[in-house]
């Protein structure tokens, strides 16, 4: 299928470029001695992740410990609620450890011990990536060390707990801020001292390449999956899919499962309490391009020119960009990326739970949220929406914010 002249039948084998680049977004903007560690993990995954051993490897993973495929649930209740059109939910929820996550860490901590590497290294702001990354380097026996901003450490008590019962070594960074950026530097520091005995996994489709490639191929088992599910169900393609985006992860592997299809493809992004810059973290929205974190994209910037202040009642969707293939595909208008706001998110959050049985994490809720509306504005037809995980480490916070409604 051709969209914008670009040739969508050969699309993800295109694209990145061999230097990291999704049209003018991505790269690789980094000191030397980091492009030296990024070309070793490049030059590995071109190799071995091509591999029938690699492959054989890691589907064995996803079916006998991650539990995949996962399903797809129609919501009866809720879409007749609603009219006429019909809505499902891809239940990344049930992957092993409640979320999507697990699908990129197994695949970079598989590299890591096919490289020979003893060690995972990697940030993390809620905790979720490093729960997940701490999973994968218990199920390998690899080093895991987790840098983690100390305010982080305090609001986060239970994933500490998890992190540090999966074994992994919880790193507390207590410069700056002490929350996810100073993390992030104090990771990069770490792994730029340590490549040679460590790989860095990082948490989304971002960062310089080849993570935004390496994570969107780990992740579009997701889509892959969804896409021959879904026409097993209802021997149709669905009208719309749904995604929300943070840095991206489990939208870009959705969304690589159906770019080649006609079917509308929709990101959405956390609008938080309004469109005021530093009450948002919608950056594909209302950004403009710009460099940070080694790579290319759009991105929400303050008047320095620096990454902006963000928020949302999302803790995993808390980001200032995305990743440089969402701001490709946004430029070529093949995904249309629009926001739902925090109070949105809550109405959809107690309505899944309450009429289908399933409770939602916080991020997720905002792709129902897009879902129910879409439902709302289409006469018939199907939205399939990526349920990213679960809610249960979101329970506390919403009943004290919010209350039950
Ligand atoms: C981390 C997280 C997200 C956001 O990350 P992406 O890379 O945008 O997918 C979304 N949903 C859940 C459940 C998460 O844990």
């Amino acid at each position: 299928m051709k969209f914008n002249d670009i040739d969508f039948d050969t699309y993800l084998k295109k694209y990145p470029s061999t230097d990291g680049y999704f049209g003018k977004y991505g790269g690789a903007y980094v000191s030397p001695e980091l492009k030296k560690a990024m070309d070793e993990i490049t030059d590995a995954y071109f190799t071995i992740c091509k591999s029938s051993k690699f492959i054989g490897e890691l589907r064995k993973i996803r079916r006998e410990f991650q539990g995949r495929p996962t399903p797809i649930s129609y919501l009866e209740r809720l879409s007749k609620s609603i009219g006429n059109v019909q809505l499902y939910v891809k239940r990344e929820d049930l992957n092993h450890t409640g979320a999507h996550k697990l699908n990129h860490c197994m695949g970079e901590a598989l590299l890591a011990k096919y490289m020979g590497k003893k060690k995972v290294i990697a940030e993390t702001g809620a905790g979720q990536h490093g729960v997940a990354l701490a999973t994968a380097a218990a199920y390998f026996g690899l080093e895991c060390d987790i840098y983690m901003g100390s305010v982080d450490i305090k609001k986060q008590a239970p994933n500490v707990a998890r992190m540090k019962i999966l074994g992994a070594n919880v790193v507390e960074v207590t410069h700056g801020l002490a929350t996810l950026k100073e993390a992030v530097d104090a990771a990069f520091d770490a792994y730029t001292r340590e490549y040679k005995d460590a790989i860095y996994c990082i948490g989304s489709v971002v960062g310089p390449h080849p993570f935004p490639m390496m994570v969107r191929d780990f992740q579009s088992v997701v889509g892959i999956e969804a896409r021959e599910q879904f026409v097993g169900m209802t021997g149709e393609l669905p009208d719309a899919v749904v995604a929300c985006v943070g840095g991206g992860s489990n939208s870009m592997g959705m969304f690589a499962g159906f770019l080649n299809d006609p079917v509308d493809i929709y990101g959405v992004e956390p609008l938080g309490r309004g469109e005021k810059l530093g009450d948002h973290a919608a950056s594909l929205k209302y950004g403009t391009e710009g460099i940070m974190h080694g790579f290319n994209s759009i991105m929400l910037k303050d008047e320095n020119g620096d990454p902006a202040p963000v928020y949302s009642v999302a803790s995993g969707l808390d980001y200032p960009s995305s990743g440089p293939e969402h701001a490709f595909l946004h430029d070529l208008s093949r995904v249309k990326y629009d926001a739902i706001s925090d109070e949105e998110t809550i109405d959809a959050f107690f309505k899944l739970s309450r009429m289908e049985g399933i409770i939602p994490a916080i991020e997720s809720s905002h792709a129902v949220a897009y879902g129910m509306k879409l439902a709302r504005e289409m006469n018939h037809g199907s939205v399939l929406i990526c349920l990213s995980g679960r809610g249960d480490k979101d329970m506390d916070y919403i009943i004290e914010k919010y209350g039950i409604r």
